[in-house]
């Protein structure tokens, strides 16, 4: 974290990766093939979905015996369906790789809207089978899927259903379920893509530190949020608001018709019993509405903890309090340590996958292989994409890394980040591909882990080698940096979105009431611990527009305080951890959140206990950067 940093390029980048084994090329006769092998499966599809479609009405009367017939339909019918899913996502993986690195790859961009026009047809095409799972009575169902069912294959699908079936009272009948969906791209998801595109170009005008004004796209005026400079962050942070404003008319349409929609639609699937907001987030996140009261509950109690960070963070920064765009800052320079070098990319792969070993050996091994294969992208190049992740090929279920890596202490982590991702991955091989799906609330979980795990390696390399003071400084200002993420940013999101859900109803907000909203939420969880609150936050945070989940925040610092569960075992069971690891996260997309809690950690996550506990860990990591800050700054 230095000022090489703020220039373009430094000699430190990461490799390109290697995606041959999975596609050579978007025009390779492999890549053909496979799209061929799902329009003729779509092909298939179409009349079978509507067969068993036109039986939806009637489902609850179904019986095993008297309906062999359709059981077998469906069984087969289920399996086609998996197959065109599984090389579907591989194809739409593959051209979001390419994208990625090349954001210009208009060929990519053509495939990425054909392959979504695909998903949707098979989304249509199994609306009726859908519709029969759900409605089907337990003994059809179980002749389906369970015990009783011959086809191995049908086995694994027996957790995702039986979770749609509880949600029996909210389906509606077939032939609205095909209007919503078929409404939905050019209504609910059109909100969504006129966020994205607007805000993929518009400009924003930042003031020079030098004097004078540069315009540039929201994209590199957000990542001006994370460089050292402050002057150049507060000008970039003004610079993006007043964007906001000068576009406010359509930021808050946008807001509102997604908000809307959601609530008409929850209206909608009301009948039996009412949905509430919360509801469908709840059922994405594998979790019941105790154990979000309770993660909550433990949050609020908890906030003024990641105040305590942002007061720390000011007083190492000299100044009386932070701005809202000081939260996103790297660690102050420290001048000569060595957080100012760059670490080169095999060191720092070497240096993960010490930390990894340190773990589990296997871990460590992983971390090699994925570095022989060409699994890592990570090249410092115009045209990619900011930001990290960390993909699967559903049909090979390689996993493959994403970054832009120059060598700093923070890139170090996000890789480990990443690769925390990418074993989880690799463990889910081992199940079948339908109960590899993992709810949000549990996919941070091996990452975080990750990043976790390797800081307390640097923490002990660093202290073996007597020189604790820079790095320490910098792993504990990201210690900082989290606690006020995770207990007081994400809460306040949190509240923002109930808040706009219980208004919404009155009528559409305009962008004084949604500021007004947003400031308040702010008040609520920040308190006096900064300058000034963000009310554009709304309009400027893209988690707000997204439509295909509600709620995008809750799950982040459930993950947060999860993984430290999970870490506070690794010190408890010792040599037994590893293998307890492994199980954990292999039950991850077959069970419910509290159940992998219970069974692996032997915990109760619906008791604000178990979130307190983890809260206590936080306790401990605020209060060492506390220390190290006042040591720096000489008070
Ligand atoms: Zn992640």
């Amino acid at each position: 974290m230095n000022a090489t940093q703020d220039s373009a390029k430094t000699p430190v980048q990461g490799p390109a990766w290697n995606l041959d084994e999975e596609y050579p090329a978007l025009d390779s006769p492999r890549f053909r093939e496979d799209l061929d092998a799902v329009k003729d499966l779509l092909a298939r599809l179409e009349p079978a979905g509507e067969l068993i479609g036109t039986r939806a009405a009637g489902a609850s009367a179904l019986d095993p015996v008297t309906d062999a017939a359709l059981l077998a339909a469906c069984g087969s019918f289920a399996l086609g369906l998996e197959e065109a899913r599984t090389i579907l996502g591989s194809l739409q993986v593959y051209v979001n790789c390419l994208s990625s690195v090349d954001g210009s790859d208009a060929e990519a961009k053509r495939l990425r809207g054909l392959l979504q026009g695909l998903d949707a047809r098979l989304d249509t095409a199994a609306a009726g089978y859908a519709l029969v799972m759900a409605h089907a009575p337990d003994a059809f169902f179980d002749a389906f899927c369970g015990p009783a069912c011959a086809d191995p294959a049908l086995h694994g699908h027996r957790f995702l259903l039986s979770r749609e079936r509880r949600l029996r009272p909210r389906l509606l009948s077939l032939d609205m379920e095909r209007t919503l969906s078929t409404m939905a791209p050019d209504g609910l998801a059109a909100w969504g893509n006129l966020y994205t595109n607007l805000t993929g170009t518009l400009r924003c005008t930042v003031a020079q530190p030098g004097g004078g004004a540069t315009a540039m796209g929201l994209a590199s005026a957000s990542s001006l949020l994370k460089r050292p400079d402050r002057t150049l962050r507060e000008a970039a942070w003004r610079g993006i608001n007043e964007a906001m404003a000068a576009h406010q008319e359509s930021f808050s349409s946008i807001l509102n018709a997604i908000s809307g929609w959601r609530q008409a639609e929850a209206g909608l699937r009301s009948r039996v019993e009412p949905v509430g907001c919360l509801d469908e987030s709840l059922h994405m996140s594998r979790i019941g509405r105790p154990t979000l009261d309770a993660l909550m509950g433990a949050l609020r109690q908890s906030r003024e903890l990641g105040r305590r960070a942002l007061r720390a963070q000011a007083r190492l920064c000299g100044v009386e309090r932070l701005g809202p765009w000081d939260i996103l800052a790297p660690a102050p320079a420290s001048p000569g340590g060595p957080a100012g070098r760059a670490i080169p990319w095999d060191e720092g792969v070497s240096i993960v996958r010490r930390a990894f070993a340190a773990v589990d050996p296997a871990m460590g091994e992983f971390v090699d292989r994925m570095a022989a294969a060409g699994r890592m992208e990570g090249r410092d190049m115009d045209g990619k994409r900011p930001g990290a992740y960390c993909t699967r090929f559903p049909k090979s279920r390689n996993p493959y890394v994403y970054t832009t890596y120059r060598g700093s202490l923070s890139e170090l982590s996000t890789l480990a980040h990443e690769l925390g991702h990418a074993w989880h991955g690799e463990v889910l091989r081992a199940v079948p591909r339908m109960e590899s799906r993992y709810p949000m609330t549990l996919a941070e979980t091996a990452s975080t882990f990750a990043e976790a795990a390797l800081g307390d390696f640097l923490a002990s390399e660093a202290a073996a080698g007597g020189d604790a003071g820079a790095a320490g400084l910098e792993l504990a200002w990201s210690d900082a940096q989290d606690a006020a993420t995770f207990l007081v940013n994400i809460p306040a999101r949190f509240e923002f979105e109930c808040r706009l859900r219980e208004a919404r109803p009155s009528g559409p907000l305009g962008p004084d009431a949604l500021c007004g909203l947003m400031r308040a939420s702010w008040e609520e969880w920040y308190g006096d611990s900064l300058s000034g609150y963000d009310e554009w936050y709304w309009a400027s945070k893209l988690h707000f527009h997204m439509t295909g989940t509600s709620f995008y925040n809750y799950p982040y610092s459930f993950g947060y305080l999860f993984s430290l569960g999970v870490y506070a075992r690794r010190r408890e069971l010792g040599p037994r951890f590893p293998e307890a690891y492994v199980g954990l996260l292999r039950d991850t997309g077959r069970m419910e959140a509290e159940e992998v809690a219970a069974r692996h950690l032997g915990v109760d996550i619906s008791r604000p206990d178990f979130w307190l506990a983890g809260a206590g860990m936080v306790e401990e990591k605020v209060s060492r950067f506390e220390r190290l800050a006042a040591g720096a700054s000489g008070h």
